[in-house]
């Protein structure tokens, strides 16, 4: 995939006649509605702010894009138009559900240069998708994702964990599928419970147990392995940060922590570097770890908790980090001294 900056243009609920159990558009995107008129200044603002260095994708985020108002779906895709006509911006990339794809609304979206399609895919599992109120199957997705493939868009798979009636099994078969379908890479949400949603009611009423900081991490972390295996890029973990989040507002429970994504890759190499450590003899050894040099903390784990527990599992003497700009992102690699 290629590396490229997103100018994000949130739009809310528009054109969405769902209701799925976890969702407040308003609160995840810090915007209170969208106003069409206002794309053109946000646009003018953002582009203000662009150096032109990397290749740049307006990028319709938040609601379901091609479930809005057609002429609506069209004004904006036309907008896009006038700045990659003037050289600013490259392509578009837009986020829906799978429910609302088929070769007409791929057509058009071919015609106006979108070049990325995300999909809110959430899970590959019906029994998630039926208590979440989904309103599609996982048939749906699978559907979907050929067709966007077929037509030869980028294609970005989205899932939750933590979702009702979710389990660790169900979300590492999710990311498999994902996988599967020919994602270009994929983003993973911790589930976040909002003010004012079913799943802040059936929170209340105990029907759904949030997850807390460390399960989000466990859970992410666990979907994440799946894509680093198969070596999709995970282009985002956890909520972006938005204002509504920032001040704690519309907040009532479950995985929302700035670090999530910091932690859970965390996570994950510690898991990796166990597997080789337990191929080796190590005890009264030193292992020595390279990693890539935006790697090396998540390595070495908050305060040092993945040293600790290495160094306490696999009896080392000493477990050194070398930043080398030469290894593999994600994949660090241990040898012993
Ligand atoms: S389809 Fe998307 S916008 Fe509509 S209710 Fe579900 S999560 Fe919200």
């Amino acid at each position: 995939m290629k590396k490229h900056i997103n100018i994000p243009i949130f739009i809310p609920h528009v054109g969405c006649p769902n209701a799925c159990v976890f969702c407040n558009q308003r609160k995840i995107s810090g915007h209170a509605r969208f106003e069409k008129y206002a794309v053109r200044e946000e646009l003018e603002r953002a582009f203000s702010t662009v150096d032109g260095t990397l290749p740049t994708q307006i990028a319709y985020f938040g609601g379901s894009f091609t479930g809005i108002d057609r002429d609506e779906m069209e004004a904006l895709l036309r907008l896009a138009g006038e700045y990659i006509d003037g050289g600013l911006c490259e392509s578009v990339r837009i986020s829906t559900r799978p429910d609302y794809i088929d070769r007409e609304i791929l057509e058009l979206l071919r015609k106006y240069r979108v070049r990325t399609v995300e999909l809110g895919i959430q899970s590959t599992d019906d029994a998630v998708l039926r208590a979440c109120n989904r309103g599609h199957t996982a048939q749906d997705s699978f559907r979907a994702a050929a067709l966007v493939k077929e037509y030869g868009f980028e294609l970005i798979g989205q899932m939750m964990v933590g979702l009702p009636a979710s389990t660790a099994e169900s979300e590492r078969q999710t990311a498999l599928n994902i996988c599967r379908m020919g994602a270009d890479g994929a983003r993973i949400y911790p589930t976040v419970v909002f003010a004012e949603t079913a799943l802040a009611e059936m929170t209340a009423n105990g029907t759904y147990q949030p997850l807390t900081e460390e399960s989000s991490v466990l859970r992410a972390a666990n979907a994440l392995a799946v894509f680093l295996e198969n070596g999709v890029p995970v282009i985002r973990l956890g909520l972006q940060s938005g204002e509504a989040l920032e001040s704690g507002d519309g907040v009532v429970a479950g995985g929302y922590h700035p670090a999530v994504g910091e932690m859970a890759y965390s996570v994950c190499f510690r898991d990796m570097l166990a597997a080789s450590l337990g191929q080796m003899e190590t005890a009264g050894r030193s292992a020595l770890v390279r990693a890539h040099p935006s790697d090396v903390s998540k390595v070495i784990g908050q305060r040092g908790a993945n040293r600790n527990d290495l160094i306490g599992r696999f009896f080392l003497k000493e477990f050194r980090v070398v930043a080398d700009g030469g290894a593999v992102k994600n994949h660090p690699t241990v040898s012993l001294l």
